[in-house]
């Protein structure tokens, strides 16, 4: 049996900070007080030998680790880690899918990070559907940040935004973020009904 993590963060360097900073869309940006050091790709491996975990799906984020970065963790981890990309302009039909197919076919990421939190918006705006198109066209699943955070974006993490993502990108492999945290319960129809 394989074991597979699917929602993992490293940091990039450099490693001597106790915190990182995020960017948000509305140019906000937030300190989030974890050790960079203790988010590194060794103390990660090292995580996944003591607890058997045999890959990990590894998320860049703004401020956090880039996919250049990452796609040199892969390249040097390809056994173990799966990169997912981070897309500055998620809304941005052209930028986004051209950052995308860079991502998938120079960088060799395998998954698309998606954050309706810090990039503000809601998964069930149609500005997104072309970068999701664009994934399921490349055969790499989409992972999507779905807890309530930061404040003011509570709205962008309704379990039905998935429902609607669903219906207009039928071949869209999605992973839920944090289950859609309260309401998880709600996905479990969603669930059923992609599969007939
Ligand atoms: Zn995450």
């Amino acid at each position: 049996m394989l074991i597979i993590d699917s929602h993992v963060h490293i940091c990039g360097p450099p490693l001597n900070q106790e915190h990182f900073k995020v960017k948000c869309r509305d140019g906000s940006v937030l300190t989030l007080p974890f050790k960079r050091a203790d988010v590194s790709v060794s103390r990660l491996l090292q995580d996944m030998n003591e607890n058997k975990i045999d890959k990990a799906f590894v998320c860049a984020v703004d401020g956090v680790v880039t996919n250049e970065y990452l796609s040199k963790v892969v390249r040097e981890h390809s056994s173990r880690i799966v990169g997912f990309a981070w897309i500055d302009n998620p809304l941005d039909k052209t930028k986004s899918v051209d950052a995308l197919e860079r991502a998938v076919n120079e960088l060799g990421l395998r998954g698309l990070k998606l954050h309706p939190g810090f990039q503000d918006f809601s998964p069930a705006d149609k500005r997104i559907f072309p970068l999701i198109r664009k994934a399921a066209e490349l055969k790499i699943p989409i992972f999507i940040h779905m807890a309530p955070f930061p404040l003011g974006t509570f709205n962008n993490h309704k379990p039905e935004h998935i429902d609607t993502l669903k219906k207009n990108v039928p071949d869209a492999t999605i992973i839920v973020g944090h289950m859609a945290w309260q309401r998880f319960m709600d996905l479990l129809m969603l669930v059923w009904a992609s599969g007939i």
